[in-house]
C-alpha cells in the first residue's frame, strides 16, 4: 500500500517555489497572525516558467506568479531551523497536497503520486498498491476547494491586471496591491464559507 506520513524534514520546502492565492494568504493573517507585508511575498517572472498555469499579476508589462518568499538558500521563509513548517497547520494548499497531486479528468478529479516526490519524501513509501481511499477522499475535496479558490484568484489578477496601478513597477504599489488582493480575499471567503467550502 501507499503510505504517507508527514515526517516534517522539510525536504520539499528547500527545493520548490510556493505559488499562493490572496486567499492562501488570508488564511495566514486570520490563522497565524501573519501580518501581510512585502517581505512576505515574491514574485517569479512568469516567462520562465511556461508551462504553469497559475493566475498572472502584471507589473510594468511584466507578468509574475505570486509566491512566498524564500530564504537566502531559496527554502520556504516559514521553514524553522529544525527543518519544520512554522504554518503548518495554516499552510497554503499547494503545500498540503505534496507528496501527491491531482489530476483534472473531465468532470472527474484524481489523485496520483506526484513523480518529484519519489526518493525524495521520507514520509511515502510505496509498495505498488494504490493510494489508500482515506487520503485519496481528503485530496479530493482539498482539490475541489483549490481549483475554485484558483478561479477566484484568476479574477481578482485580471481586476489587478485592468488597473492602472499593474503600469507600475511592484514596488512603487506593493502596499495598494496588497491591500487590493487582500479585501477580495474577504470577499471571497465570505463566499467559501456560505458555501461550505472554506478551508482553515
Ligand atoms: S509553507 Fe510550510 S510546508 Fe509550505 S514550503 Fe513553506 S515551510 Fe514548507
Amino acid at each position: 500500500m501507499v503510505i504517507f506520513r508527514c515526517l516534517l524534514k522539510g525536504h520539499c520546502c528547500k527545493k520548490y517555489w510556493i505559488p499562493v492565492t490572496h486567499l492562501d494568504l488570508l488564511r495566514l493573517h486570520i490563522y497565524a497572525g501573519i501580518e501581510i507585508k512585502p517581505s512576505i511575498i515574491n514574485l517569479y517572472e512568469s516567462s520562465l516558467y511556461e508551462d504553469l498555469t497559475y493566475p498572472r499579476v502584471i507589473f510594468k508589462n511584466e507578468s509574475y506568479f505570486l509566491a512566498l518568499n524564500s530564504k537566502d538558500d531559496s527554502s520556504c521563509i516559514f521553514l524553522s531551523k529544525e527543518g519544520k513548517c512554522n504554518i503548518h497547520p495554516y499552510k497554503p494548499l499547494v503545500c498540503r497536497f505534496y507528496p501527491f497531486v491531482y489530476i483534472e479528468k473531465e468532470s472527474e478529479i484524481d489523485i496520483e503520486i506526484n513523480e518529484n516526490a519519489l526518493g525524495e519524501c521520507p514520509g511515502l513509501i510505496i509498495d505498488k498498491k494504490p493510494i489508500p481511499d482515506s487520503i485519496k477522499r481528503d485530496l479530493i475535496r482539498l482539490a475541489q476547494v483549490r481549483i475554485l479558490e484558483l478561479k477566484m484568484w484568476g479574477r481578482v489578477a485580471e481586476e489587478w491586471n485592468s488597473s492602472e496601478y499593474s503600469k507600475k513597477e511592484f514596488d512603487e504599489v506593493a502596499e495598494k496591491f496588497l491591500g487590493f488582493i487582500m479585501s477580495r480575499a474577504e470577499e471571497d471567503r465570505k463566499k467559501l464559507v456560505e458555501s461550505g467550502l472554506w478551508i482553515p
